[in-house]
Order: structure tokens, then sequence, then C-alpha cells
């Protein structure tokens, strides 16, 4: 493609040609940090040659900077939102699944199982919408390429022992949920995510000063957006114990007495725990007292948490779901009207110690005697008797 348009590394980071694809590059990179389904579909035009130019090469150019940036973190978050984007789009794009995934996928097969089902009317269109309907193929994978991906994706109906295997091949069934061609391009984003962030590391070290200088205001700009997540990460790791919301301890405290907590406290506990950026080991150990605790298995579940840092329930659901202890009058801060969320909660006691201590500080230096005051009468220990003495000269 490069080739064919004539456009060279030049062009790409400073031709008037490429000012489009920079751009669209900008957007791709900000949402990959602040968008939670990844790298948005909306905008990026893959039907005309013009746009998928655009698209083509705002990707390179996202990959350099991403490179430039020398963040590991970075790239992983870039990979993982470029791979979710892809998987929306194979999601809907029948004609092009087929060939994608066999070019990741070694042994494939597929069949046709009944007439396409149209889209239910009034369904949304979003990726757990576009993952219901049905197109009526029916998708096989070899088993070493289902056992290769499947460890990196949660959830029981991708665990082996819950699939049907027939002569070597793993039938990816089509439920009404999620359609057979969906969980085709579920599986492929692992594929995809794994291979642009290998590449992306790779291409790291080919970074020169003269690169990294010609691409510092791009890269300046996500290391900035970094710097402000890390610093709303900051704010909440600083919470202590005390500051946790009624809701948190309770689990945390059922967990250490053997009570079995529901599946949705579980959730709760351990996204709040990546949120409040504990130590991962941390939150595994809060698992320890429950009576199902298998270290390895709530490891990878945790790492899970923690790698698609999912935000946690708020005060609505974790009612629904009996997580939520406090009753009216138990607690005056659960009890405000506005208290709809536990991470609020936190943050409402953060601003509260931090006020406190305020009044705490300006108290003392009204106390500490004024410079000069104590030279009056060096001899003097008491600061509150040097003021007062001379308040009343
Ligand atoms: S009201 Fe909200 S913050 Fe308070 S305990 Fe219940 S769920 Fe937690």
């Amino acid at each position: 493609m490069a080739g064919q348009h004539q456009i060279d590394l030049d062009e790409l980071l400073e031709g008037q040609w490429m000012e489009k694809s920079r751009q669209r590059a900008r957007l791709r990179l900000v949402d990959s940090l602040e968008s939670k389904e990844g790298v948005t579909v909306v905008g990026g035009d893959i039907f005309t040659e013009e746009g998928r130019l655009t698209e083509a090469f705002s990707f390179y150019y996202a990959r350099l900077v991403a490179c430039s940036s020398e963040d590991e973190r970075f790239v992983a978050r870039w990979a993982q939102a470029e791979a979710e984007r892809a998987e929306r789009i194979l999601t809907s794009d029948k004609d092009n699944l087929e060939r994608i995934a066999r070019t990741y996928i070694s042994e494939i097969s597929k069949t046709i199982e009944a007439g396409p089902t149209a889209t239910r009317p009034g369904l949304r269109f979003n990726q757990k919408s576009a993952r219901q309907i049905q197109d009526g193929l029916l998708w096989k994978i070899g088993l070493s390429d289902y056992i290769e991906i499947c460890p990196k994706i949660t959830g029981s109906r991708w665990r082996l022992s819950n699939c049907k295997v027939v002569n070597g091949q793993v039938i990816l069934f089509n439920e009404q949920q999620y359609s057979s061609s969906a969980k085709l391009a579920r599986l492929l984003r692992e594929k995809i995510k794994r291979d642009i962030e290998q590449e992306a590391l790779k291409k790291m070290n080919d970074i020169t000063t003269d690169l990294a200088v010609r691409l510092a205001e791009p890269v300046g700009m996500i290391r900035n957006l970094m710097a402000n997540k890390a610093s709303e990460a900051i704010a909440l790791v600083g919470a202590d114990e005390n500051d946790w919301p009624p809701c948190m301890r309770k689990i945390v405290a059922e967990l250490e007495n053997g009570v079995n907590v529901n599946h949705f406290g579980r959730l709760f506990l351990a996204s709040m725990s990546a949120t409040l950026a504990l130590p991962k080991e941390s939150c595994v150990g809060f698992f320890n007292g429950a009576p199902d605790f298998d270290e390895s298995t709530t490891t990878y579940q945790v790492n899970h948490i923690y790698e698609h840092a999912y935000t946690p329930s708020g005060c609505g659901k974790l009612k629904l779901n009996h997580n939520c202890p406090v009753l009216p009058g138990d607690d005056r801060l659960c009890d405000i009207s506005w208290m709809d969320h536990p991470l609020k909660y936190i943050r409402a006691t953060q601003r509260w110690k931090a006020k406190n201590q305020q009044v705490e500080q300006t108290t003392r230096q009204d106390d500490e005697p004024i410079s000069g005051e104590t030279s009056v009468d060096s001899t003097q220990n008491n600061p509150v008797e040097s003021n007062g003495n001379n308040q009343n000269n």
C-alpha cells in the first residue's frame, strides 16, 4: 500500500496528505487510554480506498508513537484497545471473518447451520448485541489452536471441559447470546492483541533519536494522559483500610471467616482492589479463607480482572445482589442521597480527612510562636506562654 501510493516515513510524519491519518491516529491513541471499549469503530471508514488508507496509516502512525513512548504498559494497553476494535469489526464482517481467521488459526472449518436470523428489532447496536446476531454459520477450530488461546479468556463457556470436541476440532456452538461467528472473533482478538504487542515491542528498539524527536509532540500527549490516569489512581491508592466502604469491609471479613461470598461480591472486591491498586497478592490473599479457595484459579481470575481494569459495581447493584450491609442510620455517608458508588464513599472519606488535616495544621500554626517572639526570651520553653506574654505587653 505504501509503495503503491508512494508514502514514505517523511510523508507519514509530516506530509500534508497524511494529516488525516495522523489525526485519526491521535484519536486511536487517546481512545486506548480513555475508552473502556477500546478504539472506537465509529469514524473509521474502511469502505473507500481513501478511508482504508487513512485507517491503515493511522494504525502505523499510532504504532510509531506507542513505540517511541518506550512505555511497555502503554503498548500493552494500546494493543488491547486495537484488538478490541478488530473484534468488533470482525463480529459483524461476515465476508472477511474467515479470511482473517485463516491467517491466525491453523485449523478451521465451518458448516451452514440454518438460515440467518435477523437482528431483533429495537436491539441497540453495541458489542453485546452484535454478538447475538446469528448468521447461520457454525465454526470449528483445531484443538491445539483452541488450547493456545482459551486460557486467556475467562468465563465458563471457554473452558475446554465445557466444550464439545469432535475429530480434534472444538465446536463453537451458536448460543442465543453469543453467535458462533462472534465467538470466533473473540478468539481472534487474543491472537491479534498478542501480535500487535509483540511487534510493537520489537520495533521499540528501532526508534532512533531523530525519530523520537520528530514524534515528541504526540508522545508528550500520551505521557500526559498516562500521568493523569496515574494521579487519579494514586489519589485512590492513598486509601487505607479505614477509608474502605462498609460493603468492601464486609466482603473481606466474610471471606476471612470462611463465608461463601457470592460471585458478584467476589468480582466487586477484586475490581475494587484493582482500582485501589492494591498488590495482586493482597487481593488473592482476601480469598484465602473462601471455602472453595484454589490459589492458581484465584490468581488467574485476579490477573484477568487487574488486566481488564473493570469498573467496580455501584451501590444499586450491590444492594440488589445482597452485598450492601448497611441499613438507614448505620452509616452517615451511605445515607447521603448522592452516595451511589463505593468509590464515591472512599473519595468522600479522603476529602474529609484532608480537610481535617488542614484544620489541624492551621491550628498548629496558630499555636506556634511567630518568629522573633522566642528571641524575646529564649529561656522560655512554652511557646503559648511566650505568645501570651507578648500579647499582654
Ligand atoms: S451504600 Fe454503597 S457504599 Fe455504602 S455499603 Fe452500601 S454499597 Fe457500599
